[in-house]
């Protein structure tokens, strides 16, 4: 139970990614988290960084697909003027809106990777279908209610990982 919360790989931010080693796993389609994954929780501003992040992406032939679980407005308005696809109000860590984003990505599950900042909703959510997950440390510490109740609990599986010398990459925080 306890192993649906280890992610296949942590970064310290999204930047650090590497798509080569993606494509040696013949993964190619990308589902990405928003809030404190890509930016700061509800920052509309797009960095340059972000863009050419993009941009670097797709060049090497990787799909991607924005998968919140915020509203509409938040996740339509960032995911449009990026110009790539989203699902918004999505329930991770429930299945419905990954299967969602592969079929828009035509991607199988092995082809596929989940990036987020946190282990119970995007960590748990990809592991539970056997998908690849990367973990990112959070943009920022702002956060929604919601992700701060999950981050109390994530604070204690992160201790209980540790104490079973799961972790490997040292403290989060
Ligand atoms: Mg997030």
């Amino acid at each position: 139970m306890l192993k649906l919360f280890i992610p296949s790989m942590y970064v310290p931010s999204i930047y650090q990614i590497n798509f080569e080693q993606l494509k040696q796993k013949s993964i190619n389609s990308i589902i990405i988290d928003l809030d404190n994954t890509l930016v700061e929780s509800s920052q509309m501003h797009v960095p340059p960084q972000l863009r050419n992040w993009l941009k670097a992406l797709q060049e090497n032939q990787f799909k991607i697909t924005i998968v919140s679980n915020n509203s509409k407005d938040r996740v339509s308005q960032f995911a449009r003027s990026l110009d790539i696809p989203y699902i918004y109000a999505a329930r991770k860590p429930l299945a419905i809106a990954f299967h969602k984003a592969m079929r828009i990505m035509e991607s199988e599950l092995n082809q596929t990777v989940v990036v987020g900042d946190q282990l119970l909703t995007d960590v748990l959510g990809g592991n539970r279908l056997g998908i690849y997950t990367i973990l990112v440390v959070p943009v920022s510490e702002h956060e929604g209610w919601m992700t701060r109740v999950n981050r109390k609990l994530e604070r204690m599986i992160f201790w209980w990982l540790r104490r079973r010398g799961y972790l490997k990459w040292g403290e989060r925080r």
